[in-house]
């Protein structure tokens, strides 16, 4: 069965979201479907935990809290979400519509498209030690997703970026032992960050190697350790009961590279009035594309989804006239919104 929608918006992280809202404000309905078994994209699946500080009118919020806000602010508009869908073909038709199939086998008929795809199916960089994928999940970790399962565990962390420090300074007073362990004296991470991390170090209560892991310890069934090459050349051999790796994203843009559209260093070029692709009636919003000045903020993947609203529209309804409305005081919109009775507010 092919289902018929007016757009398919691809991938459901923050800017996926906000493209459902921006959409629904303007009357149009969407399906939203992503590869991963939940909705929030990086924000869920990289970083759940961590304070998020430049949202505007949100001095602090989790990144779960924003993905589970931003869910609670498109509830009206009733988007189907489809999760552990893979979109594997977009093909644009003569009549100007897009056959949509997902590796799953649903299909869509869509009036356009929204590629809202981040990174592509993303893969963090792996532990390069043999048998270290015996582990994952279990002993070898990429991500955190709950901090309080490494409380109290002989942990070792490699990586020189921001996730690396974070999580060191993290669990350093709730593991039972931990080393960091970094390639170069140089740290890509912030520098207030590597300072505390060596305060921590001189007081006695982490360590810190430079160097690379050669080689995994293990006893049967169970990793007890990890052997480390230092700078030297000199091997460490660490107790462990955790590895946790932070090594970044190798991005991998995924079926989205083979779908005909113009690309520049593995992103898709828009323009910056409408987010459109090179195919016309495939827009494209948040770390996904590219335009000169681009910056990939959850910000800059809000305002672009609310332009790409508008120019759906008129894809969509090339005779219908525009007109920019506001929430507050527009009735039709209190109404997509489910909040067609609000008493109006002094000075309405
Ligand atoms: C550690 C860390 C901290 C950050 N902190 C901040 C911060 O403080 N402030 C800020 O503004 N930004 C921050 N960012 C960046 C922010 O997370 C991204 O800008 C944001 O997630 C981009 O949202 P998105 O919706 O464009 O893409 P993503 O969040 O990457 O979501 C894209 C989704 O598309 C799906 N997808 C891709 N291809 C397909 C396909 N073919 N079929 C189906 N689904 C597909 C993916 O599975 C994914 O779920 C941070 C990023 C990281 C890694």
């Amino acid at each position: 069965m092919t289902i018929q929608t007016e757009v398919v918006i691809v991938g459901a992280g923050p800017c996926g979201l906000f493209q459902v809202f921006e959409l629904g404000l303007l009357g149009i309905k969407c399906h939203l479907l992503d590869s991963l078994a939940k909705p929030g994209g990086q924000c869920t699946e990289l970083y759940p935990e961590k304070p998020i500080y430049d949202i505007p009118a949100l001095p602090v919020c989790g990144a779960q809290e924003l993905v589970d806000r931003l869910l609670e602010q498109i509830k009206p508009f009733g988007a189907e979400m489809h999760f552990g869908h893979e979109v594997t073909v977009v093909n644009r038709r003569e009549d100007g519509r897009f056959d949509v199939e997902t590796a799953g086998g649903l299909k869509f008929d869509a009036g356009a498209i929204v590629i809202a795809g981040g990174v592509g199916s993303f893969q963090p960089r792996r532990l390069g030690v043999e048998g270290a994928e015996n582990f994952e999940g279990t002993q070898v970790f990429y991500r955190v997703t709950r901090a309080a399962d490494f409380h109290g565990r002989k942990l070792v962390i490699f990586g020189g970026g921001d996730s690396a420090l974070d999580w060191t300074l993290d669990l350093a007073d709730k593991a039972a032992s931990l080393a960091l362990v970094h390639r170069r004296a140089e740290f890509r991470a912030a520098p207030a960050s590597v300072q505390k991390m060596r305060d921590l170090v001189a007081s006695g209560r982490m360590r810190f190697i430079e160097g690379t892991a050669a080689s995994l310890i293990t006893s049967g069934e169970q990793l007890t350790g990890v052997n480390i090459k230092d700078a030297s050349g000199a091997m460490h051999a660490l107790e462990a009961d955790a590895l946790l790796a932070f090594f970044g994203l190798a991005p991998k843009l995924g079926p989205i590279a083979e779908w005909g559209m113009e690309l520049e260093k593995k992103a898709l070029r828009v323009d910056t009035e409408k987010f459109q692709t090179s195919i016309p009636g495939i827009f494209a919003v948040g770390d996904i594309n590219t335009y000169p000045g681009k910056k990939k903020l959850i910000l800059s993947g809000f305002h672009e989804a609310a332009l790409a609203a508008f120019a759906i529209q008129h894809y969509l309804y090339p005779q219908k006239r525009q007109f920019l409305q506001y929430t507050t005081t527009s009735p039709v919109m209190h109404q997509r919104l489910g909040v067609a009775d609000a008493p109006a507010a002094a000075g309405d």
